[in-house]
């Protein structure tokens, strides 16, 4: 079993190392900026709850993202374990992530966190938002999360660095470059 998540500011490359990684290990994806997205397009309550805030940068408050992540968690089909992507975004999803894999007698083995400036990540977000059609891929968008993500989202890190399982990865390369140090982590 291999449950993981990983981590980085917006733009790190999380999706696309995402991709390989549940690839090579056959792993149930879990992202809830994906989740959260195929609400909006559904035109469900939860998207429509959730449309402004992700349109302006801020955070989905932590009980939407409890209650989506539980309906998601405890009805996919079995594979190798979870990779979550995007989750935790605060030191309280932490704790929520912690008692959802309790609850099905799982541990989070790794936060695979991609290190990446801050410029370069601007970049990049501001490439993709030509064709990603991203609502949030704006200049403007992309600043306010990059605040929320250092305000909120970095005291993540402490809280897996305590316990032992945060495993930085430079993620400044090609793509391959940067799954080849996630294989090594893994594969260990
Ligand atoms: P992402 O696709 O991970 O870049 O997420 C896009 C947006 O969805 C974020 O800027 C937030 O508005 C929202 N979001 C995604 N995941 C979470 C989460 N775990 N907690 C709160 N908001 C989230």
């Amino acid at each position: 079993m291999l449950n993981i998540a990983i981590f980085g500011p917006p733009g790190a490359g999380k999706g696309t190392q995402s991709a390989k990684i549940i690839e090579k290990y056959n792993l149930t994806y879990i992202a809830t900026g994906n989740l959260l997205r195929e609400e909006i397009a559904s035109g469900s309550n939860l998207g429509k709850k959730v449309e402004d805030i992700i349109k302006h940068g801020g955070l989905v408050s932590e009980i939407l993202i409890l209650e989506m992540l539980e309906e998601h968690i405890f009805s996919e089909k079995p594979t190798n374990g979870f990779l979550f992507d995007g989750f935790p975004r605060t030191r309280v999803q932490a704790y929520m992530l912690d008692g959802l894999l309790l609850k099905i007698n799982k541990k989070l083995k790794y936060l695979i966190s991609l290190e990446v400036p801050q410029q370069l990540c601007i970049d990049r977000l501001i490439k993709r938002g030509l064709t990603s059609g991203r609502s949030d891929d704006n200049e403007e968008t992309i600043k306010k999360r990059l605040i929320e993500y250092e305000e909120k989202t970095e005291p993540v890190m402490k809280f897996y660095k305590e316990k032992g399982i945060y495993k930085p990865i430079n993620g400044v390369g090609t793509v391959d470059e940067i799954f080849k140090r996630i294989e090594k982590v893994l594969d260990n």
